[in-house]
């Protein structure tokens, strides 16, 4: 592993801050991508990911049919496009599911939405632009008719051989409705991953506890659980570790074998009490960098056994910010998605940013739809302890590193809102 910045330690002078773009191109890079697949019914399918290309056998529709409820007729060359006033004799009743009889020259078929159109029928017309006479045994209608009025024609969604759904797609209800409508039951799709996480610091306890005197709840532990099982991970937890060498590599050593990628929060920068980098380089391989961004400044990222680790800092909206930045597309890719990368917009902000920073900073705003493009605006305490700040925001403003702009800039922004995140 090529690391741009290794082996620092808290003695030494610290390393120049990683620029993000290369800290996350490094991480993605050494993302790997999966390799065992196993069948799936469809049912079970929903955000899974697709192992391979699905091919359409067959047509669909398979056959040419109404979009109406209505009247399948067969004009005669003289009546197409003329002014209307002909009437057609009801030979037939066409419901869905069942096939009619060939369609004589001048007459007309009763015929319902989805039912085969029958061999003779050229054009179809609504019932509500019939008039039916009396004895009900024929059918008049007042307007130009022209060929093939609501027909859908065979093959109109799908073409038998055409690719419908493309390996390295996350599984959607309408992707799974799709294979469906093609005859498709099963599905072969990548095997999930497990992800092992746990929660480093003394002060952490489970909400099912009273504090005590210097104690926190461990909000990081929700957060992770819930993101990772937005991604459909599978999750071993061991929750809050104690903050010493030995705990942590314990706990390390309990994930490695097991989990395709281990997750910690806390404890990844360089005092006494962070004890995630030697424990990590005890038993595998660290890079620790200091990346150049806010909120979010020291980020772990290694391999122990056969797991891949990711070390997120404490502070919850860090821990919340860097998942989301890296730990999410690099999950994505291991998972075999074809877009694992964050995808932005641009939207204006409602705010000033007058002195320019070092670091690249990502604020919580919301966002005012009134306006085109959407504009942000800005939650007033930005600290990376303030997790209400996540949520009451609708996502993040990307605000590069040395800038100031003026209120009316466009930027990039990150949705955290977005169901299909
Ligand atoms: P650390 O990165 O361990 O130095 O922690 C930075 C800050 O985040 C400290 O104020 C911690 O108390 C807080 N913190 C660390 N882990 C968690 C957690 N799991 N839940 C909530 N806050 C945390
Ligand atoms: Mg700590």
């Amino acid at each position: 592993m090529n690391n741009p910045v290794l082996n620092h330690s808290c003695e030494q002078i610290q390393p120049p801050l990683l620029t993000m773009d290369k800290a996350l191109n490094f991480l993605l890079d050494a993302a790997k991508t999966p390799t065992q697949t196993c069948n799936t019914l469809l049912n079970d399918s929903l955000d899974r990911v697709l192992a391979q290309n699905i091919c359409s056998t067959i047509n669909v529709p398979g056959f040419d049919n109404s979009a109406m409820d209505g009247y399948a007729i067969h004009l005669k060359n003289e009546q197409i496009n003329r002014p209307g006033g002909f009437t057609f004799k009801i030979t037939d009743r066409i419901s869905a599911g069942s096939i009619g009889n060939t369609l004589e020259s001048g007459c007309a078929a009763r015929i319902f939405t989805g039912a085969p159109i029958p061999k003779g029928a050229n054009t179809v017309v609504m019932q509500e632009e019939c008039e039916v006479s009396d004895d009900g045994n024929s059918v008049e209608i007042w307007r130009p008719l022209s060929l093939n009025e609501n027909i859908r024609p065979m093959g109109n969604d799908i073409k038998s051989g055409a690719i419908i759904l493309e390996k390295g797609l996350k599984l959607k209800p309408q992707d799974i409705a799709l294979a469906a409508s093609v005859g498709i039951n099963t599905l072969e799709v990548f095997k999930k991953i497990k992800v092992g996480v746990f929660f480093t610091g003394d002060e952490l306890v489970s909400p099912t506890l009273a504090l005590k005197p210097g104690q926190i709840y461990n909000s990081n532990s929700y957060a992770l659980v819930a993101m990772l099982k937005h991604l459909n991970c599978d999750i071993v937890n061991l929750n809050n570790v104690e903050d010493t060498l030995d705990a942590t590599v314990s706990a390390l050593e309990s994930l490695q074998y097991q989990c395709d990628l281990i997750i910690t929060t806390g404890g990844v920068s360089v005092g006494e009490e962070d004890h995630v980098k030697p424990a990590l380089e005890k038993l595998g391989k660290l890079s620790l960098w200091r990346i150049k961004m806010k909120p979010g400044k020291p980020l772990a990222f290694g391999q122990i056994g056969k797991s891949a680790f990711i070390g997120l800092p404490g502070n919850p909206v860090s821990a919340l910010v860097t998942f989301f930045l890296f730990a999410r597309p690099f999950i994505k890719k291991m998972q075999g998605i074809n877009n694992y990368k964050n995808q932005t917009t641009q939207v204006q902000c409602n705010f000033d940013w007058r002195a320019p920073k070092l670091r690249r900073e990502f604020v919580r705003v919301k966002l005012d739809h009134s306006t085109a493009p959407a504009s942000a605006n800005l939650y007033p305490k930005q600290g990376s302890d303030v997790l209400s700040s996540l949520v009451w925001a609708h996502g993040l403003v990307e605000i590069p590193e040395d800038c100031s702009f003026s209120q009316g800039a466009l930027l990039n922004y990150y949705s955290l809102t977005d169901p299909t995140l």
